[in-house]
């Protein structure tokens, strides 16, 4: 059987990393068989529903170069891929149990459960509806049926006995059947509910491995059910653990928590998310971290998912991003930080500018930090730590290091980076030092801090008449 995935998200137009992560796991599993990834559009709670989501998502999978092989904009044998669309099939399944016994009409009313919720608070028990409709013969239905009276259909639980479903990566899941609650399937709107829409839909659509949250993990054994009730046979289930936020919370886009246009728009490229990303709950066999997508669909094992609880690390995903940033050539380096750099720079030639984008190149975590970086090229100030101030005045050699390093600048003949190198060795020579107490003083005193690119380059960049103001 050709192995099928399904990402099934809601159109809620907002994807938090927590769900791309799990749409890459489906992804992985798919093609790690040369199998289809299917996407389906789960709106059954029509309030979220946002205008334009589900090219959203497409466009989202698309950056990350997730190809879908079937979906609302490219369907299959399989369709309609978006659940608002399949209404009328959820209805003819659960027809379908209704005339089996395995479920039936339920019409109680929202009184009659408000009064059975209060009646168990009061107990102190909690509430399961208590299968009352269930025993309803057939003149009671059709009475209630003609005098239009609203129903819901739910399925019949088993009362006795376990039920025990096998998960890849968290083992053998039981429940006790006395505590499954007859659920409901079909809403008396007509939706389904997504207990019932997901294995309707997993099963029509041939999805071999659901791959999805841990919060379903423990309703898995009733949806187990309904594949038992419909002589099904039921996927293989892959729960994933949650990805939880650096507080320990889960994400979520209330708490302000990145969504992956929210890191892309920041200037983090879609490679490098999904390369961090993918490690959050998997770990490959192999000790090494930097995959491309062709190296991942090869190495993922999902027997290597873990338990745990993974937590997301801004600090982390910048070092995916710097070293992805890093490896990319210099043309296509420019077509992506171009659009971040917002730095007034219409005194300034192209080739200069596409000069300082490229000198920090290997100095950059994320597109928009570019404006903070190249500060000291368009400030007629710096600033110095009192730290920085502190180490100019630890040795009487750094005031003779500065003078002479300025004095030596000034005289050169051209302004090019070689000569501006060349400068160095003189100063070293003159005053008899090296190391920390040549550079450091310098850098200092034309950028205010104490790390930056090659020296000659950034002192290049800034231009001699700063450069030489910088240095009095
Ligand atoms: N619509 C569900 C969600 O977004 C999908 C769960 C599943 O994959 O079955 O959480």
């Amino acid at each position: 059987m050709k192995t099928r995935t399904r990402f099934a998200p809601s159109p809620t137009g907002f994807m938090h990393i927590g769900n791309l992560r799990t749409a890459i796991f489906e992804y992985l599993v798919a093609k790690h068989d040369g199998g289809d990834f299917i996407l389906r559009i789960e709106d059954t709670d029509q309030e979220r529903k946002v205008e334009g989501a589900i090219d959203f998502i497409y466009n989202t999978l698309n950056l990350c170069h997730m190809d879908i092989s079937e979906g609302p904009n490219n369907a299959g044998e399989v369709g309609p891929y978006i659940q608002s669309e399949r209404l009328d099939i959820y209805k003819k399944y659960a027809e379908e149990l209704v005339k089996m016994g395995k479920a039936y009409y339920c019409f109680c009313t929202e009184e009659t459960l408000e009064e059975m919720r209060a009646i168990a608070d009061k107990k102190k028990k909690p509430f399961m509806y208590d299968g009352r409709c269930s025993h309803l013969t057939q003149e009671e239905i059709d009475e209630k049926i003609k005098n239009g009276e609203k129903y819901v259909i739910r399925q019949k639980m088993p009362k006795e006995g376990v039920s025990v479903v096998h998960d890849v990566v968290y083992g053998d899941v039981r429940v006790e059947n006395s505590v499954l609650e007859d659920q409901i399937l079909l809403k008396s709107d007509g939706y389904p509910t997504y207990n019932f829409a997901n294995v309707i839909d997993d099963h029509l659509m041939h999805i071999t491995h659901v791959i999805r949250g841990n919060e379903y993990l423990a309703q898995t054994p009733k949806y187990n059910l309904l594949y038992e009730a419909f002589g099904w046979e039921a996927p293989t289930y892959i729960h994933v653990p949650m990805v939880l936020g650096s507080d320990g919370n889960k994400l979520s886009k209330r708490n302000g928590d990145a969504s992956f246009m929210d890191l892309y728009n920041e200037g983090y490229l879609p490679e490098a998310i999904v390369n961090y990303l993918v490690l959050l709950g998997w770990s490959p066999a192999e000790n090494r971290e930097v995959y491309t997508m062709d190296e991942l669909i090869k190495a993922f094992d999902m027997n290597r998912i873990s338990k745990s609880p993974a937590s997301y690390d801004i600090k982390k995903l910048r070092w995916f991003n710097a070293k992805y940033i890093k490896n990319l050539d210099d043309e296509k380096y420019l077509e992506f930080i171009k659009p971040f750099f917002t730095k007034d720079v219409t005194d300034k030639s192209s080739e200069w500018v596409d000069n300082l984008l490229i000198t920090y190149k290997d100095h950059l975590s994320y597109g928009k930090e570019i404006n903070d970086l190249v500060d000291i090229f368009f400030n007629d100030t710096i600033n110095i730590s009192e730290e920085n101030k502190a180490f100019l005045e630890s040795d009487p050699v750094i005031p003779e290091v500065i003078k002479t390093y300025r004095e030596e600048l000034d005289k050169l003949p051209s302004w090019d980076i070689n000569s501006i190198a060349s400068v160095i060795d003189i100063v070293k020579e003159k005053c008899n030092v090296k190391g920390k107490l040549l550079y450091m003083p310098i850098r200092i005193k034309i950028s205010g801090v104490e790390h930056g690119p090659e020296l000659p380059n950034e002192i290049y960049l800034i231009g001699k008449e700063k450069v030489l103001d910088r240095l009095k």
